[in-house]
């Protein structure tokens, strides 16, 4: 069954379930991420591939960017100089090596996203170079199946590189444009023209991307109803297949290019839920599908598709294709996720090279999930990615009697059930379209984590809020 999909946007409840929560990109969060032995990663893809060889997905981290985007709270190295790259590649060479051993059988690779900071910091040779090492070491498929992305800083490229990264094989790309008002990008430190970006979107069509998505903030500094009402109107314009647009968290105490962005230029919290109501309304009547959280996708795309078959998962991009398949992620600080484990890179770049100089895998954090893990794994995955739970599916694939292993959880959502943002039936939790633009404050309830720590409907300040 599918869920209902177009519901006017709930401010008052919004309002009410704006908590602070985690985004779901994994369960347990990288919060939960303890000092780890990359040889339980190791052991990890022996298990995966010893028991099915299912294709693969891949991420590689770019970290490298020009100037600091004073909003940003990615991974990242600044750096206007070549050299450190042309170093950095060398040690990702020596990753992909030691990871592309681990999978023998040469499970294909369906999935790829060079991601970043700014993977289009390299330059296309070196694009080519880094393609070339995944290719030499995993089996990346070139039909039609594949789905291999990479996100674009459109004032790092021209047409003619866009050229050459659909000839490696590249057919999705993302634009980082976040806002095309002036006085917004010399707010946040980041100029880029509608005209630059229409020109390059217009280029990657032509030269085969099959499906392109732009990244907005709403929430930046100087940003009014009005700016931001026409910078959607420019993207509608642009017609990508898919859209992102993120709530902008202000946490300059963790993110120190943010320390640039004044206080007074924010807006208020009344001012960036109308924000977000007014991106809700205009792309829903522009004929985008909403997917999800901060997502958005043209009817005809694989991610609307995916979201109608159920086939959605919730990687660390966001929302993504094709659920079930093994992450692998390569560079500084990636995160992989293999059967039931997690593990994360690295997170600075002395740390990931010293571990490649011993010839040791850089994964220096993560989990193995427990049974309670990888059952609240699947319950939370089904809300965030379908907003549907069977209780009786999962309770025979975890032995447990989810009425009553829940029990907690779902008592806590009767005032969400009575607000109408969700049904619980005898035999199923069911998001209603409402409860849509709310899943994490449905998810948070079957967070073990949070409810260890009394957080589920309180404020959990490590994490983001919902507006
Ligand atoms: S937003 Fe992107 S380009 Fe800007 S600093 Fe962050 S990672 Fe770099």
């Amino acid at each position: 069954m599918k869920m209902e999909k177009y519901s006017a946007f709930p401010p008052g409840l919004a309002r009410k379930y704006d908590v602070h929560g985690p985004r779901y990109t994994s369960y347990p969060t990288a919060l939960q991420f303890g000092d780890f032995d990359a040889g339980q990663h190791r052991a990890a893809i022996e298990r995966s591939v010893a028991s099915a060889a299912t294709p693969i997905s891949l991420y590689v981290h770019v970290p490298f960017c020009a100037s600091p985007c004073f909003y940003c709270g990615c991974t990242k190295v600044i750096s206007s100089r070549r050299q450190p790259a042309a170093v950095y590649l060398d040690y990702l060479r020596r990753e992909i090596e030691l990871q592309g051993a681990l999978f023998p059988g040469m499970q294909p690779v369906e999935q790829l996203h060079f991601g970043g900071g700014t993977p289009t910091y390299l330059t296309l040779p070196q694009l080519a170079a880094l393609f070339e090492a995944l290719r030499r070491n995993f089996s990346l498929r070139n039909d039609a199946q594949r789905e291999f992305s990479i996100e674009i800083d459109p004032r790092t490229i021209d047409a003619g590189a866009l050229r050459g990264l659909a000839g490696l094989g590249f057919n999705r790309a993302s634009f980082g444009i976040q806002d095309f008002d002036p006085a917004v990008q010399d707010a946040v430190n980041r100029r880029q023209s509608y005209g630059q970006v229409a020109e390059l979107m217009e280029a990657a069509r032509a030269a085969g991307f099959e499906s392109l998505s732009a990244d907005l903030i709403y929430g930046l500094p100087k940003q009014s109803y009005h700016s931001f009402d026409r910078t959607l109107d420019q993207v509608i314009r642009l017609r990508p297949d898919r859209i992102s647009a993120y709530s902008y968290a202000h946490v300059p105490g963790r993110f120190k290019a943010q320390r640039q962005i004044r206080l007074e230029d924010l807006p208020n919290s009344a001012d960036k839920l109308e924000l977000l109501q007014l991106t809700i309304t205009r792309l829903l009547d522009a004929g985008y599908v909403y997917i999800g959280m901060d997502h958005f996708a043209l009817p005809g795309d694989e991610l609307a598709r995916a979201l109608d078959q159920g086939s959605l998962q919730r990687n660390f991009q966001g929302y993504s294709t094709r659920g079930g398949l093994d992450l692998l992620g390569l560079g500084m600080s990636s995160i992989s996720r293999v059967g039931d484990v997690y593990s994360q890179n690295a997170r600075t770049l002395p740390a990931y090279y010293s571990a490649l100089d011993q010839g040791r895998l850089p994964a220096d954090r993560g989990v193995r999930l427990s049974a309670d893990d990888l059952l609240r794994r699947e319950v939370i995955g089904a809300i965030m990615c379908g907003g549907r739970v069977d209780y009786a599916a999962v309770s025979a694939r975890h032995k447990v009697d989810f009425r009553s292993h829940f029990a907690d959880a779902l008592a806590d959502l009767g005032g969400l059930a009575q607000d109408g943002l969700v049904e619980l039936r005898n035999e199923e939790l069911r998001v209603t379209a409402s409860g849509r633009y709310l899943l994490r404050a449905v998810a948070m309830p079957f967070d073990a984590y949070l409810r260890r720590k009394g957080e589920t409907a309180a404020v959990v300040p490590q994490y983001s809020r919902v507006i």
